[in-house]
């Protein structure tokens, strides 16, 4: 094909494949190319004035310089002198049909001489300009012969812009490693989906996997990036296509819509596993599953995957239950945390917050030897909520460290009521949420405390859970060594409920050890958890530990402990956490009565 060979131009670019349409793009120019064939200099220059504005101008003196230039260079547009010497614009027009070269021809003559023109426009001129020129004639000439031009060069343009566009939004609508939609594509075409298939019920499944972070540690990126993308393959091969979707919307979250009808979640997840399985890959990669029946279809897709999520969420890192579907109960919950998100500041402003004292007893001395400070929320609405409601809420948004402050300084409060009352001293408990210990001035926190309510160090015990020591021991341990050269003596709380071994406990600097309430469950059933107990309390002797043991709630568990060396006791058998003024009452009658008391009284 020739250069110059606008021909394909007719073509409809709609039809045209990708390379045709490059091919002919290639042909529009930024500029257009006009060459002006005339003999008489002072003519080329005149015209080219005209014309310099719009375009690249290309001058020829006589025919053939004209071939030569069409042949080498893109020309848009011819404007020939029909009388030229060597060869004249007659003979150009025969060269360019001949060569079947379709540039759009405007012929010049000298006079109104009809047959001339005539024939010019017979062998395949355009059109034609007299000469002495009009420059709006010319203009306008030169305009209409380009116009049809110019509106196919618009029209390749416009259709490749299209097809760009097609191809952005192919590419941002998919996740570039799986090929799945992302997250904003799959929210926009799943609600687009469920609007527009009103007859079928859906339902939304939130995919994760187990430890994927883990195989990315043990093994390298491709393996990880390997596995989402097999998935991402089974996926599409096991969903209908027409009415379900599927997207990775993070990591090695995967999500997909399909009619409720057409799920089997067994089948899906055993389906994955065994594709997952073939890759040969030696983890125990396990994919959970959390099923939302779309109820309400007009709810925000991304909402509705919350709810796949938080049904997801409840049996995350449980190997029984690899799926579990959405009920409203979880909801609930939900919007009861955003309740207590909301009404937290406000609350503490306003002492909905107040402090509960529960006794810890000694077995030996037979008195009330200590107690624990637990928080309680009167809420002006909604009752009373237990701390096991808030406080996993307060630990995630860090409003703990606000609370656990108010609550040591009521604690400190109430010592020194009972200070200035000339009433029975005991130290008391407070829990400090690991939140705590990412805050520098905890230690002058705490200092700062004593010395305003002029109290000593050893009456505050601060209450550290066990789960706090594994998350980062080094830095914990130093922590604590501080704590306790300044006099504040260090309990570990919840001890069994974690994972610490009980050769841990040699490295812990703690001055005591209190034992989870779900080992004391286990007393009575389990032969093993009595011995080790046991165990614990030997070593803890040799350690020179204390040890607490908290929910005690029956006369046979109180038998067995004391059988045991068990001293401290907290728990039900003896009482449940007070309001303070109730547990004043208590202290005093409870030393009053003591033997101590009875004898200073008889003096
Ligand atoms: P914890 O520190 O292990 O507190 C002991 C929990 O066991 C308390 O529940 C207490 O009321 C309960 N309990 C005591 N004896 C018995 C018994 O014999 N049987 C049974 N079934 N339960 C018993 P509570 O007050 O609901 O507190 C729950 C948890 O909330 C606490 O567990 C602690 O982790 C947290 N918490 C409470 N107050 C605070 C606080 O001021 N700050 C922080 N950071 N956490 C707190
Ligand atoms: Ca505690
Ligand atoms: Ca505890």
């Amino acid at each position: 094909m020739l250069k110059n060979d606008v021909g394909s131009i007719a073509d409809d670019p709609k039809s045209m494949s990708k390379e045709e349409l490059d091919k002919a793009l290639e042909k529009v120019p930024k500029r257009p190319v006009m060459l002006i064939a005339d003999d008489v200099e002072m003519n080329r220059v005149l015209l080219s004035q005209f014309f310099q504005d719009k375009y690249d101008i290309l001058e020829a003196s006589d025919g053939r310089e004209a071939i030569a230039l069409i042949e080498e260079n893109d020309v848009n547009i011819l404007i020939v002198d029909l009388v030229m010497p060597v060869m004249d614009g007659y003979e150009v027009l025969k060269v360019l049909r001949r060569r079947s070269i379709d540039i759009p021809v405007i012929v010049m003559t000298a006079r109104n001489d009809g047959e001339s023109e005539a024939r010019a426009m017979e062998m395949g001129a355009a059109d034609f300009i007299t000469k002495p020129y009009n420059p709006t004639v010319v203009q306008c000439r030169v305009r209409n012969v380009m116009a049809r031009v110019e509106n196919e060069w618009q029209k390749l343009e416009q259709v490749a812009k299209d097809q760009q566009i097609v191809e952005m939004h192919a590419t941002i609508e998919r996740d570039a490693l799986t090929g799945l939609y992302n997250r904003e594509a799959f929210y926009q075409r799943t609600a687009d989906m469920i609007r527009d298939h009103s007859d079928i019920k859906f339902c939304i499944i939130y995919l994760d996997i187990s430890c994927f972070k883990a195989i990315n540690d043990l093994f390298r990126v491709e393996t990880g990036n390997l596995i989402l993308r097999t998935s991402a393959y089974y996926f599409l091969a096991t969903i209908d296509l027409e009415t379900s979707l599927a997207a990775r919307i993070e990591a090695d979250h995967f999500v997909i819509c399909m009619p409720e009808e057409q799920l089997n979640i067994e089948r899906l997840i055993e389906g994955l596993d065994n594709t997952i399985l073939s890759l040969g890959i030696s983890h125990n990669i396990l994919f959970y599953a959390g099923v939302y029946p779309v109820e309400e279809t007009a709810l925000p897709v991304d909402q509705m995957c919350d709810r796949a999520h938080m049904a997801l969420n409840k049996i995350k890192g449980n190997y029984m239950n690899r799926y579990a579907y959405y009920d409203a109960s979880m909801r609930d919950q939900m919007l009861q945390e955003q309740m207590i998100v909301r009404d937290m500041n406000f609350a503490l402003q306003e002492h909905q917050f107040t402090i509960f004292l529960q006794p810890v007893y000694s077995l030996v001395s037979n008195h009330i030897v200590s107690a624990e400070a637990l928080v309680r929320w009167f809420h002006p609405v909604n009752g009373m909520i237990s701390p096991g409601k808030f406080i996993p809420v307060f630990e995630r948004n860090g409003f703990i460290v606000k609370l656990d402050r108010f609550v040591w300084e009521e604690v400190c409060k109430f010592l020194k009521r009972q200070r200035e009352s000339g009433q029975k001293l005991i130290p008391v408990s407070v829990n400090v949420s690991r939140m705590n210990f990412y805050n520098l001035d905890l230690l002058e926190f705490l200092l700062n405390l004593i010395e305003r309510y002029e109290l000593e160090p050893w009456m505050l015990k601060l209450e550290i859970t066990e789960s706090a020591y594994t998350d980062n021991p080094h830095q914990l341990t130093s922590v604590i060594k501080v704590f306790r050269e300044e006099g504040f003596p260090v309990l570990m709380d919840d001890f069994g409920s974690g994972y610490s071994s009980l050769n841990m406990l040699k490295n812990l600097p703690v001055d005591v050890l209190k034992i989870d309430m779900a080992f004391v469950r286990e007393l009575e059933k389990s032969a093993r958890a009595r011995s080790i107990l046991k165990s614990i309390m030997h070593l803890a002797f040799d350690l020179d530990m204390g040890v607490v043991v908290e929910g005690v709630e029956t006369k046979a568990q109180v038998d067995f402990l004391a059988s045991i060396g068990a001293d401290d006791i907290q728990g039900y058998y003896f009482s449940k956490p007070l309001p303070v003024p109730d547990f004043i009452e208590k202290l005093r009658k409870d030393w009053d009565d003591s033997p101590e008391n009875l004898e200073s009284k008889a003096e």
